[in-house]
């Protein structure tokens, strides 16, 4: 926490405001559009619940097709099986890790070809690092197919100075507790488009038509922000400016420390890009004597936690029956990757300790 999260939690509890509605999310939401080009937002209680509303309000229905970036977490594209829809994986291009472009267009093409347009694009910006927004919003834009941004790693990042989350019809943030700030649990659904935003509003407080009585002209959730975890997220935005200068001080450290060491490689950034880098994320050269497993298990003999890169999507149990644009990157990416302890508690004491470790192994 940052310090003035429990004030803002116990106003809530002063004023009694302990419900999905309230006065802290209203204020959080204001906060959070002023970090996302002024749109509209709506307060959810989790990034997934964000993703579910997108494609619900992008009109995804059963059956139908969801182009989306493999190389995540799984709640990218579970949402797109709530909806008995079918994920249709893209695999990476290699300079951010993202979504490759030429792959996206071909999955279109083909979709098209069999009749069925895809009706939604969900494209992920891992551990922070801006995809190809250009190509990829231009592929949205030609074949008219709606883009869900899935920022949930990536809040305070920007492509060509403008925030992730604000390129397509809807961007998505995560305030789990894993993520670069937390609500404890909780999440935000972005756009441009207020009346998509009060939608998603209605349909995340169990979509209750404006009637006295509880009357219902269509499915709801129950996917709204509690006031309590509002409170949270009022201090946490506060801190996330410093949040994200921690970050990248501590992925410039290791990559200063570990510079003279040619078997690794760090995810680095282009001009147009800003990465909040939310993990520090290295690759083992492919000729290395040492491997993943090696790696990770030499440091947690030591107590220190590393581990292997998102499992691509394509590649899990679950999704095995989806269809697969696949070039091999993100599977090579799995095989030689690794995320780094990133922490922003870390000390440097703690760095130098994880720096050590990791230079014991290439010492011959
Ligand atoms: C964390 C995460 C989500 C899900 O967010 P929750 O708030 O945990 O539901 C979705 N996509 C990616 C890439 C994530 O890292």
């Amino acid at each position: 926490m940052g310090g003035n999260e429990w004030q803002y939690v116990k106003e809530a509890f002063d004023t009694n405001w302990i419900a999905p509605v309230g006065p802290h999310i209203q204020k959080f939401e204001k906060n959070l559009s002023d970090l996302s080009n002024g749109y509209s937002v709506a307060a959810l209680s989790s990034g997934t619940a964000a993703i579910h509303l997108a494609l619900i309000l992008a009109g995804v229905l059963e059956g139908d097709d969801v182009l989306c970036s493999s190389f995540t977490f799984s709640a990218s594209a579970n949402p797109v099986k709530y909806l008995g829809a079918n994920p249709v994986f893209i695999d990476s291009e290699i300079e951010s890790w993202n979504m490759c472009p030429e792959l996206l267009e071909q999955a279109i093409i083909d979709c098209i070809a069999l009749g069925k347009k895809p009706k939604a694009i969900i494209i992920v910006h891992l551990y922070g690092m801006p995809a190809k927004m250009n190509d990829i919003q231009q592929l949205s834009i030609k074949y008219d197919i709606p883009l869900i941004e899935d920022a949930a790693e990536a809040l305070g990042s920007t492509y060509e100075d403008q925030p992730l989350g604000t390129f397509g019809l809807f961007g998505i943030y995560s305030f789990n507790g894993n993520k670069i700030i937390t609500t404890s649990g909780g999440g935000a659904l972005v756009s441009e488009d207020e009346g998509l935003i009060a939608k998603a509003k209605f349909l995340a407080t169990q979509a209750r038509d404006d009637k006295p009585h509880y009357e219902h002209s269509e499915i709801g959730y129950n996917y709204r922000m509690s006031n309590v975890c509002a409170g949270i997220g009022l201090g946490q935005l506060e801190v996330l400016e410093d949040r994200i200068f921690k970050k990248r001080a501590i992925k410039s450290f290791y990559k200063k420390e570990l510079s003279a060491i040619k078997e690794i490689s760090f995810l680095e950034e282009s001009e147009d890009r800003f990465s909040n880098f939310w993990l520090t994320t290295i690759l083992l050269s492919e000729n290395s004597t040492i491997d993943r497993e090696q790696f990770r298990l030499h440091l947690e003999k030591d107590n220190i936690e590393s581990r292997p890169l998102w499992k691509p999507m394509h590649l899990q149990p679950v999704f095995e029956d989806c269809k697969a644009y696949v070039n091999g990157n993100s599977e090579d990416l799995f095989n030689r990757g690794i995320c780094l302890p990133s922490g922003t508690n870390m000390t440097k004491k703690d760095l130098e300790r994880v720096v050590n470790k990791i230079k014991e192994l290439y010492e011959a």
